[in-house]
Formats: C-alpha cells, sequence, structure tokens
C-alpha cells in the first residue's frame, strides 16, 4: 500500500516530467527554426548572386518592345541567329504581303540560352508557379528560338496574314495559344502540322 507521501510525489514528478520535455522540445525547435531560417537566407542570398547580374540586351536577341524588326534586318543578332531557310521564307512572304499593306513586325527571333532561362524565371514570377509559366515560355532546352527556328510577330493583321497565307512558304503557326508565333515547319506550299496546344510541346 501507498503511503500518503508518494500519493503526493507522483503527480508532481509527472508535472516536472512534462515541464522537462516540454522544454527540451522548445530547445530541438528553436535550433531547427534557426537552422532553417539560415539555410534559407543563404540558398535566397545564393539565387539572387547567381542571377542578379544577367540583364538580356541586344548580344542575346532581345528586341525593344518599342522597336521591333523587320525581316530584312540583317544586323540584329535575333534576325541573323535564325536558321537561314526561315528567315528566307519570311522574307518571300513578307514581299507577298507588303501590297497588301501588311508588315511583319518580329518582336522576337534567335534567343540566347541565357535570355530564355531569364524570360522562363519572369514569367514563372508572373503566373506564380513553373507549370502555368511553361505554357507560354520554353525551357532552354525546348525552345525554338534559342535554335534559331521560330519568330514571334507582333501586329494582328500580320499574324492572321501568316496564319492565314504562310504554308505557301513552309511558315506555320505551331502552338495554339500563341497567335504570334511561327516556325518553318513544312515544304514551301505544304500541310502545316496541328499546332501543338503549348509550349510545353
Ligand atoms: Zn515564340
Amino acid at each position: 500500500m501507498a503511503s500518503p507521501a508518494s500519493r503526493i510525489d507522483s503527480p508532481s514528478r509527472r508535472r516536472l516530467a512534462v515541464l522537462a520535455i516540454g522544454a527540451v522540445l522548445a530547445v530541438v525547435l528553436t535550433v531547427v527554426a534557426v537552422v532553417l531560417a539560415m539555410t534559407t537566407a543563404a540558398s535566397f542570398t545564393a539565387g539572387m548572386t547567381a542571377h542578379a547580374p544577367f540583364s538580356p540586351t541586344e548580344a542575346d536577341g532581345m528586341i525593344p518592345a518599342e522597336a521591333p524588326l523587320t525581316v530584312s534586318d540583317d544586323r540584329h543578332p535575333a534576325m541573323t541567329g535564325l536558321d537561314g531557310d526561315l528567315r528566307e521564307a519570311l522574307r518571300s512572304a513578307q514581299a507577298a504581303a507588303a501590297p497588301e499593306g501588311v508588315v511583319f513586325d518580329v518582336t522576337s527571333g534567335w534567343r540566347s540560352e541565357e535570355y530564355q532561362r531569364w524570360l522562363l524565371g519572369d514569367a514563372i514570377r508572373t503566373y506564380g508557379s513553373e507549370a502555368l509559366a511553361r505554357e507560354y515560355v520554353a525551357s532552354p532546352e525546348d525552345s525554338s528560338h534559342v535554335t534559331g527556328r521560330a519568330v514571334d510577330i507582333g501586329s494582328l493583321d500580320a499574324q492572321l496574314w501568316i496564319i492565314e497565307h504562310g504554308r505557301e512558304w513552309g511558315l506555320c503557326q505551331t502552338y495554339a495559344n500563341e497567335r504570334w508565333h511561327f516556325e518553318k515547319a513544312t515544304d514551301a506550299g505544304g500541310e502545316c502540322p496541328e499546332p501543338k496546344p503549348d509550349a510545353r510541346g
């Protein structure tokens, strides 16, 4: 039979044990929180350091929004970096469209890998997730702009003209959700392949 003293002591020992466990847990959680905060801060800083210096320039194929190129441009890397067949197809099609007053305004052509990576990062920030961003911006590994096999055309009348007549020069809209994006995707006069749903391919 237990003595009165032990009946009193037992609950207080349990309280002490609970307090001790609580104190240990608090210390462990604090250490974990501090380590996590330091790791996050370190990787954030590393990320900023790795990406902050890059800003796309003309040498990366960047075309200022207010100054699109014509397809006859033979100086800008966005045009000189294009696949020769695509460039010639664009120039021939432009010659045919000109009498109708249609001007192909090139807003993007060849892009460097760094520029494409930067665009994807920018789109991820805009859309909030990589999955959404990838519907509009391909990775550097997948982008047909990086290989010089795609152009983006700015004005609606030029886009619609190429969608209607482009296949005579093998020019095709290759993504259903990008009315502005064209590639040389068939032979002159051939049938354009069915556009892919989006840039995820
Ligand atoms: Zn494009």
